[in-house]
């Protein structure tokens, strides 16, 4: 019987093998568009493409979400393409190297970026069935690589929640609760990041995981597949200004043939859509601008429709839109992206060899110094990237400087990094490093300042020259060896690398102490924030030395050994101004009116950056929770906390902080608190809008607008390093600003500010919102009973990216009592 079983279950292999290709309605039973897909489903009818067309696809799974989903691309072409798939690829890199004799058209499609702009999954199914049927033709010197899903995570939580908000039979009254999807939205992954805003950062896995599988192939057309509001017909490339000024005149151009293209079937079939408006090429961490800065024709597609729209939905010109309808837009254009590489293979080769030959740039190499720690954070992001960087040889250079913000000279020693524009990713070396984006108009979608040096708060030439460089070595010391006799153990502070290695040692029990002032010992300085370990404080932990030496090894920390608590000057060991680290427990305010990426930059920050446990307090039943048991608490920057203030609140949180508590409020949520009995942080007062009333023209209303916004601008802002929430850093702080409040400097506590300099160094504020901004507070301090208000106006942990302001957040944590 046995053996009986096992041979049926051997034929019933093979006859999956070699199925016949289902159309998506076929193999999932319902019409397409009738029903939303979830993960698996989807996984299924990718893998059953696979199994009936094995000589033309291949199903790769690249990676796992947070979650555990399976991340997935499928790879198609002809059968004898197919067969040649590696060496297809290798040829087409050659036209980096400007010696390449590749024919094929390389077309990356990637759906679904957004969880809840649920239509593109959909879509993707009928897309690479009709490749594979009725637009076979467009495969003969084409490779399509399918990404059925960026953000599956995301995508599974909007159907999930929609399958059971549901109506049934749907309903198309936008009223119904089917179209309104709560604060847990499925646009954003796991930690309610914005994938599409992460291609250039790799804070998440998924973007890490893709970009591998990317950089393997670099296509010449990548397209990510969105949705917009309901009310919106659809958008196609080309895109609207500011472009950067390393896009060529070619990848301009041939957004135009697509787009052209795409407008020959909407208009044969009547349908709606605009193009050169709204969706510019500009930030680099976008699925458009990304694939564009390493050579490719990148574009965003924007079908109406989104979370709001479900099944079925009746838009604003009464209407009813469809999920049907709607997967026949981005098949249409996503067949047509295909039509068109096809048809222009050969000039997709020839310009593609070209966009990687001709280049030149003002600045061809920049030499970063300072912080070792950075250093080699930024190290790991630019491998990543396949960026080549180097170590200084000891030249002199001259150039621009970024602190001083005018030329000058100075040296590129072994210490320093050497990055220049002379590789293939020389155009993304210099969007990512150069001072600042030139923008060839002010209204743009996104932040308009990015720069890496900044971020990363380093010290930075950029050269005219090229400058010779060495190989760079991160620092990886493979840990001193430890001694039990010891009297203790000293390790700087001043990276988010010294935060984690702390953070681990207070999660094993290990009691670290912290020193408020500098201090001079057998011959070392050490810097306030210098973490002491004795042995005296560990005294009954088993194992200590062994525990110690793995954590400093498993960080690469060199620690230094000192034989006695005496300092030769500063304090001593025993005294009070060497403190002990109490490993604090700590909780996040979520949901309502926390903004979902501003929560889950933080729950980020905890769990993924800093590994340290976080309490998620939900805002519907946090006023029932006793808040005696957390010792911080983070109110993450949000809309509508006034109403969630209330008197009630504000005065038990208040009482909460005099009584120990750290209460970290951060951007938005500052102004819930300013200006109330019961605390003293104050907005400042604007002065009227001194245009006065002069007449506007209508036509101009957006860029009256613009003069009141910062888009992302960075400031040179002062420190007080004497502070403990500015341990480990200088006098200087680069801040990313997006917003336009402004906050008076704190009675005392006012750590990070903005004296009379107040034009960013890099992107752009308008007119007005310079204007009243000297003297105002970034990041405070304020004692208040036995706790403290910790304030961080500007947000040091934004898309996770600005990595010189993460300290911050550590030291709010851990030094800041
Ligand atoms: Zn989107």
């Amino acid at each position: 019987m046995k053996q009986i079983l096992l041979t049926f279950s051997f034929f019933w292999v093979i006859l999956a093998f070699s199925q016949e290709l289902k159309s998506p309605s076929e193999f999932l039973g319902y019409k397409l568009g009738t029903e939303f897909t979830p993960h698996y489903r989807v996984e299924d009818y990718y893998q059953h493409v696979a199994n009936s067309r094995p000589e033309q696809v291949q199903l790769q799974t690249y990676g796992q979400t947070y979650e555990g989903r399976p991340l997935l691309l499928a790879y198609l072409s002809t059968a004898a393409n197919m067969n040649n798939l590696e060496q297809i690829r290798k040829e087409h890199l050659k036209s980096l190297e400007g010696n390449s004799e590749a024919e094929k058209a390389i077309v990356w499609l990637s759906y679904n970026v957004h969880g809840n702009e649920s239509v593109s999954t959909e879509a993707s199914m009928q897309t690479i069935y009709e490749l594979l049927t009725s637009k076979s033709s467009y495969l003969d010197n084409t490779i399509v690589i399918m990404d059925p899903a960026i953000n599956p995570d995301g995508r599974d939580r909007y159907v999930n929640w929609y399958k059971q908000y549901r109506n049934r039979p749907n309903q198309v009254d936008p009223n119904s609760v089917e179209h309104h999807e709560g604060w847990w939205s499925g646009r954003s992954n796991h930690y309610m990041f914005d994938l599409n805003r992460d291609w250039a950062w790799l804070t998440q896995v998924e973007s890490q995981q893709r970009l591998k599988k990317y950089n393997q192939w670099l296509p010449h057309i990548h397209v990510d597949f969105h949705e917009q509001g309901v009310n919106e017909p659809y958008y196609f490339a080309p895109a609207a200004e500011p472009y950067h000024e390393v896009i060529t005149d070619f990848q301009r151009d041939f957004q135009e043939t697509i787009g052209k293209n795409h407008a020959r079937y909407f208009d044969a079939n009547g349908w709606f859509y605009f193009t050169k408006e709204v969706f510019d090429l500009l930030y680099p961490s976008y699925g458009d601008t990304y694939p564009t800065y390493n050579g490719a024709i990148g574009m965003t597609y924007e079908q109406g429709g989104s979370g709001r729209a479900g099944l079925g939905v009746i838009t604003r010109e009464g209407d009813t839109l469809t999920l049907q309808d709607r997967i026949a837009h981005h098949l249409t254009t996503g067949l047509s992206t295909v039509e068109v590489a096809s048809k222009n293979a050969g000039v997709l080769n020839e310009s593609f060899e070209k966009y990687y030959r001709d280049r030149s740039y003002k600045y061809n190499s920049y030499v970063l110094s300072g912080n070792r720690d950075q250093l080699d954070a930024l190290a790991d992001l630019l491998d990543q990237h396949q960026i080549k960087y180097g170590a200084g040889t000891g030249t002199n250079i001259s150039g621009y400087n970024y602190r001083q913000q005018k030329n000058g000279s100075s040296k590129a020693d072994a210490s320093s990094m050497v990055i220049s524009t002379d590789q293939t990713k020389g155009n993304l070396v210099k969007v990512l490093f150069e001072p600042n984006a030139k923008l060839s108009d002010s209204l743009t979608y996104d932040i308009t300042a990015w720069s890496l040096p900044y971020a990363y708060g380093l010290e930075t030439v950029a050269s005219e020259k090229l400058v010779p460089s060495a190989v760079y070595k991160k620092q990886d010391t493979g840990g001193n060896s430890l001694d039990k006799a010891t009297y203790a153990y000293v390790s700087d502070w001043n990276s988010m690398k010294d935060a984690r290695f702390l953070a681990s040692l207070l999660q094993q029990g290990i009691k670290v102490r912290y020193a408020q002032k500098p201090f001079r010992m057998e011959g070392k300085s050490f810097e306030r924030g210098s973490l002491i370990i004795t042995r005296a404080d560990n005294a009954n932990q088993p194992d200590f030395i062994k525990r110690l030496g793995n954590t400093a090894r498993q960080f690469s920390k060199e620690l230094v050994a000192v034989s006695t608590g005496f300092v030769d000057s500063g304090k001593d060991f025993g005294s009070s101004s060497v403190e002990l680290i109490l490993p604090p427990k700590v909780a996040v305010l979520g949901g309502e009116p926390t903004s979902t990426l501003r929560f889950g930059e933080v729950w980020h920050f905890f769990e993924q950056q800093l590994e340290y446990p976080l309490t998620v307090l939900h805002a519907d039943y946090w006023n029932r929770v006793n808040l005696d048991e957390y010792d911080v608490l983070v109110l993450p920057d949000g809309r509508g906390y006034k109403s969630l203030l209330d008197d009630k609140l504000r005065e038990r949180l208040s009482s909460w902080v005099s009584q120990g508590g750290n209460l970290i409020v951060m951007g938005n949520a500052i102004s819930a608190l300013s200006d109330t009995p019961e605390f003293s942080v104050k907005a400042r007062k604007m002065e009227g809008d001194s245009t006065g009333n002069s007449v506007k023209p209508y036509g101009e209303g957006e860029r009256e607008y613009i003069k009141n916004a910062i888009t992302g601008a960075i400031f040179k802002t002062k420190v007080d390093p004497t502070h403990p929430l500015a341990y480990g850093y200088g006098d200087t702080y680069y801040t990313l600003k997006l917003g336009n409040d402004r906050f008076e400097f704190l009675d005392g506590g006012t750590v990070v500010y903005m004296e009379d300099e107040t034009k960013p160094i890099a992107g752009f504020a308008g007119s007005q919102a310079q204007k009243n901004r000297e003297n105002t507070l970034i990041f405070g301090v304020q004692e208040k009973g036995r706790g403290n208000m910790i304030y961080l106006a500007d947000n040091p942990l934004f898309r996770g990216f600005w990595e010189n302001g993460k300290l911050f957040f550590a030291n709010a944590l851990f030094m800041v009592n």
